[in-house]
C-alpha cells in the first residue's frame, strides 16, 4: 500500500509506526488514505494532516480523549475538517489531548500520556498535545487543534513549532467539541508561518452552521505582503513581564530579539494594558462555568458510553448520569465541573469575572491602536518534566489567556532553546480581525 501513497503521507506511516509519543488515538490505514489521495485535489492536494480529538470526523472515531465518548463516532465532519478534505488534504489520524481539552500538558488524557519529541521525560505541552508532538518530530507537515487559554500557542512553544490561533468567530467552530464556547478556538501547528498562512486562506471565513462565526470573507494571508522591519510597531508589556518568573534563557533570548529589532530601526513601545493580572482568574471562573455548561449533555443517555448501574440503584434520570460522569470523567474534568456548577449557582464571582473580561478586551484593543502587534514570550518556562506537570492555576497560560478573553488572533514561533535544549517560542497578539497582517507581521520576524 506504501507505494500508492503520496510521499509526505507515506513517510507519515512510517515514521509514526508505534507511536512511541502516544501522541494519535486513531489513524486511517494506508490503503485508506491511498484510496482518498486518488481522487484529492486542490491547493493541499495529497498533505496528510493531523486532527485533534476534539474535532469531529465521520471516518475516524472522535473522543476528546475521555472514556466517556470511546468508540463515539460523528455522524458529520467539523466545517475544518469538510473544507481540509476540500482542499485535497488527506486526514490520516486524530490526534491525542487532554481529555476535553481541559490541561497544559497532554498528561490528562485518558488514554495515555503523549510525550516530548526531543526528551520523553517532558511534556510537549497541551492541550493540543499531540497535535504538536507529531508536528515536531516531523511525522506531519500540520495539525489541526483548539485553544481555549494556549492549548496551540503554549505546545508550540514548547515543542519548537508555530501555532496560531485566529481571532474569535474567524474560524468554524462547528463540530469542534466545546470546552468553553466563548474562549474556543479552532487553530492549527506548522513548521513555518507561511504554511500557517496557507492554511488559514483554506479554512478562516463565514459559515452559517456556527452562530458566532464573523460574516465578513477574511483576507487573504498567504499573499499579504510582508512588511520590512522598519515599518513595524510593536508593543511590549513590561508590566506582565515583571509580575512573572521568567526562565532566564527565554529572558535572555527576548532581550536580545528586542535589541535586534532596535537596531533595525523597528518602532517599539512599551504599553501597561489594564487588569491583565486579572486574567487567570478570570479565565478560570468563565471556562469553568461554561465547561460545566457545555458538558451537561454528557449524561450516557445521547452520546457516547454508559456506566452500568449497580442493581440496587435508584433508577432516576440524575443517578445515572451522575454516576456515568463520576465513572467516567477523568479527575480534572469532574474538578473543573464542580467548580464551574458552584459558580453557576452563585452570582457574584461569574459576573466579576465577566466585567474584568470586558476590561481586559477593551485595554487591549486600545493598545493595538498604538501598534500593529504585542510581543510577549509564550511561555514563561520550557518543557515541564513529566512528574510535575499539573498547572491548576494556569501559571503556564499567563502570556496565552488574555489573547482567548478579547479574541484577538495570536500565534507563537520558535525563539530559542534553553541549556537541555528544550524550546520556547515568542508570542506576538494582533489586532482584531486583523488575522492576515499578524502573520505577515510573523513571516518577516521569523
Ligand atoms: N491550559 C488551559 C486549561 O487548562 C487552557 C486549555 C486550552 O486552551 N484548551 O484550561
Amino acid at each position: 500500500a506504501f507505494a500508492a501513497l503520496p510521499r509526505p503521507a507515506e513517510r507519515f506511516f512510517k515514521k509514526s509506526q508505534g507511536d512511541p509519543l502516544g501522541a494519535l488515538l486513531s489513524s486511517a490505514t494506508p490503503e485508506e488514505v491511498a484510496s482518498a489521495a486518488l481522487t484529492a485535489e486542490g491547493p493541499l492536494a495529497g498533505l496528510p494532516i493531523g486532527v485533534k480529538d476534539n474535532l469531529c470526523t465521520r471516518d475516524l472515531p472522535t473522543t476528546a480523549a475521555s472514556r466517556l465518548l470511546e468508540g463515539y463516532r460523528s455522524p458529520f465532519d467539523a466545517t475544518v475538517v469538510e473544507r481540509l478534505r476540500t482542499a485535497g488534504a488527506l486526514i490520516v489520524t486524530k490526534t491525542n489531548l487532554d481529555e476535553f481539552a481541559m490541561g497544559s500538558t497532554g498528561q490528562h488524557s485518558a488514554f495515555k500520556p503523549t510525550l516530548h519529541p526531543l526528551s520523553p521525560a517532558h511534556s510537549p505541552g497541551g492541550s493540543s498535545s499531540g497535535s504538536a508532538a507529531a508536528v515536531a518530530a516531523g511525522w506531519l507537515p500540520a495539525a489541526l487543534g483548539s485553544d481555549t487559554g494556549g492549548s496551540l500557542r503554549q505546545p508550540a512553544s514548547t515543542c519548537g513549532v508555530v501555532g496560531f490561533k485566529p481571532t474569535y468567530g474567524r474560524v468554524s467552530r462547528h463540530g469542534l467539541i466545546a470546552f468553553a464556547s466563548s474562549l474556543d478556538h479552532v487553530g492549527w501547528l506548522t513548521r513555518c508561518v507561511a504554511d500557517a498562512a496557507l492554511l488559514f486562506d483554506v479554512l478562516a471565513g463565514p459559515d452559517p452552521r456556527d452562530p458566532s462565526a464573523l460574516t465578513d470573507r477574511p483576507e487573504r494571508a498567504s499573499t499579504h505582503p510582508i512588511p520590512s522591519i522598519p515599518a513595524l510597531r510593536l508593543g511590549l508589556l513590561p508590566a506582565l513581564m515583571e509580575d512573572t518568573p521568567i526562565h532566564p534563557a527565554i529572558a535572555r533570548a527576548f532581550d536580545a530579539l528586542i535589541e535586534r529589532l532596535r537596531s533595525a530601526s523597528a518602532t517599539l513601545l512599551d504599553l501597561f494594558p489594564e487588569h491583565l493580572e486579572l486574567a487567570g482568574p478570570t479565565y478560570t471562573a468563565i471556562s469553568s462555568a461554561e465547561a460545566a455548561s457545555n458538558l451537561a449533555r454528557y449524561e450516557g443517555l445521547r452520546f457516547g458510553r454508559r456506566a452500568a448501574l449497580s442493581p440496587n440503584a435508584p433508577s432516576t434520570l440524575e443517578t445515572f448520569a451522575a454516576h456515568t460522569r463520576s465513572a467516567l470523567l477523568g479527575e480534572e474534568v469532574q474538578r473543573r465541573l464542580v467548580l464551574g456548577h458552584s459558580l453557576l449557582s452563585g452570582q457574584t464571582t461569574l459576573a466579576n469575572a465577566q466585567n474584568a473580561r470586558a476590561h481586559i478586551q477593551k485595554t487591549l484593543d486600545e493598545a493595538l491602536t498604538h501598534v500593529d502587534a504585542l510581543l510577549t514570550p509564550t511561555t514563561p518556562d520550557t518543557a515541564p518534566a513529566l512528574q510535575n506537570a499539573d498547572d491548576p492555576e494556569h501559571l503556564r497560560d499567563r502570556f496565552t489567556l488574555p489573547a482567548n478573553l478579547a479574541g484577538l488572533p495570536a500565534i507563537s514561533l520558535p525563539l530559542g532553546c534553553d541549556e537541555a535544549g528544550l524550546s520556547f517560542g515568542l508570542q506576538l497578539i494582533g489586532r482584531r480581525g486583523d488575522d492576515a497582517r499578524l502573520l505577515a507581521i510573523a513571516r518577516a520576524l521569523e
